[in-house]
């Protein structure tokens, strides 16, 4: 029997359709399945391998408890909006309105989807940074979107400023910053971000932008795109207490944007999922009002996780790219002889009994080529995990 319908498309445009038609996994549950089948430590898939704050998860418990068990209100409980728009100005001066500006979702990939699905029409242009993590792809081609991209080349994988105003047209009806971004730890500098909020103005584009890694950049502030002059008012902003507060699994995401936008993203939203996770709402609100100390301890914990394996990785002769942001780093292998890091990637726990993803499966396929011997590891695991993992691949050999 051939199964109609969207899927096709959709698993086109995050690539995982292999040529026989059958659907790949993605690549996060690929590599997560073969750590847990051959016992190695596990970089590819990003989350954390500890519990976040304890008043977090005590936060939860104690929602059950008290009987925060059914559904919440379609966009969100009041509590967590409410700490969703202190936030919003405490960290960035911004001020949104909790009633009618804020969207809670199920994690910030609800929130990209309803976005994205709300947003454009069948044609419409949809341009993103590439290497692009990869809902980005499978939701553009689910909603009939034309997948355009600009990209960010090694080593220091910022966008050339020609390159953006190439991709961007009269025919762009949404812009996807992702920002710090995944899977390069990019952190994008204003000029770059002012440079995309003109050539937004300029074509009456929209800008989504995804800043689910905002807690999370060494060294530099994270600058919001809606806090550039003239964006607030064109832009959804993306983001999740996932990372912030290593509660990757409570799927508990929002987005701010002008109300006009949130009610017509919630048109969407409320038939994809309605709403989720009753209890964790609250439990993340809290974290969202924890002090400032908290959100400069997460920063440096993982800063010093980067160096450890940054230092690892170098040590074991990757070329490697210094992030300034997220949970990721890039290594080419290509110094070690290895040219293909998909190919890298599948045998690296046999060879070093470490798991990486490959950059080459956040790419279209026109250009993984040109990243292809790049992979990406995780630092968002225990220090001594980080050593144990970078002292095993000191033992890899070079091709
Ligand atoms: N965007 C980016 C860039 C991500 O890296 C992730 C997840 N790691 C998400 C979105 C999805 O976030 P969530 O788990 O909150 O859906
Ligand atoms: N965002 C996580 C990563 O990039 C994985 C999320 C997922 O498995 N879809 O590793």
């Amino acid at each position: 029997m051939t199964i109609s319908g969207a899927w096709r498309r959709t698993a086109r445009g995050a690539g995982l359709l292999a040529q026989d038609g059958s659907v790949a996994a993605s690549i996060f549950a690929e590599m997560s399945a073969l750590a847990l089948r051959t016992g190695a430590i596990n970089l590819g898939q990003g989350f954390p391998d500890e519990d976040g704050p304890a008043e977090v998860l005590e936060a939860a418990r104690q929602a059950i408890s008290d009987g925060v068990n059914q559904y919440p209100p379609g966009r969100g409980l009041p509590v967590l909006r409410g700490a969703i728009a202190r936030h919003q100005h405490r960290f960035y001066g911004l001020s949104v309105d909790p009633d009618t500006e804020v969207l809670v979702t199920a994690g910030a990939t609800e929130a990209l989807a309803a976005t994205i699905l709300a947003l454009i029409e069948p044609g419409d242009e949809v341009v993103t940074l590439e290497p692009f993590y990869d809902a980005y792809g499978g939701l553009i081609a689910l909603g009939g979107g034309i997948h355009r991209t600009v990209r960010l080349r090694a080593p220091d994988f910022q966008p050339d400023p020609d390159d953006l105003r190439a991709a961007i047209t009269d025919r762009t009806r949404l812009i996807i910053v992702n920002n710090p971004h995944n899977p390069t730890g990019t952190v994008l500098p204003p000029e770059t971000l002012e440079l995309i909020v003109a050539l937004a103005h300029r074509h009456d584009a929209l800008i989504v932008t995804d800043e689910v890694y905002e807690h999370l950049t060494f060294g530099v502030p994270h600058l919001p795109v809606a806090a550039l002059a003239g964006a607030a008012e064109r832009t959804i902003t993306i983001s999740s207490g996932g990372k912030t507060f290593s509660t990757t699994g409570w799927k508990i995401g929002w987005l701010t944007a002008p109300a006009s936008l949130v009610t017509a993203i919630l048109a969407v939203k409320q038939f994809l999922t309605y709403v989720n996770g009753a209890p964790f709402q609250p439990a993340i609100a809290r974290g969202l009002d924890l002090p400032d100390s908290f959100y400069t301890g997460i920063a440096a914990d993982l800063e010093a996780k980067r160096d450890v394996l940054e230092r690892g990785l170098t040590a074991a002769g990757f070329a490697v790219s210094r992030p300034q942001g997220s949970y990721f780093i890039v290594a080419d292998a290509a110094p070690l002889g290895y040219t293909d890091g998909a190919e890298l990637c599948r045998a690296l726990p046999d060879l070093a009994g470490v798991v990486a993803v490959p950059i080459s499966a956040f790419c279209s396929a026109a250009h993984r080529p040109e990243f292809s011997s790049l992979v990406r590891f995780a630092y968002c695991k225990k220090v001594d995990v980080l050593e144990r993992a970078t002292a095993q691949l000191a033992g890899l050999v070079p091709r």
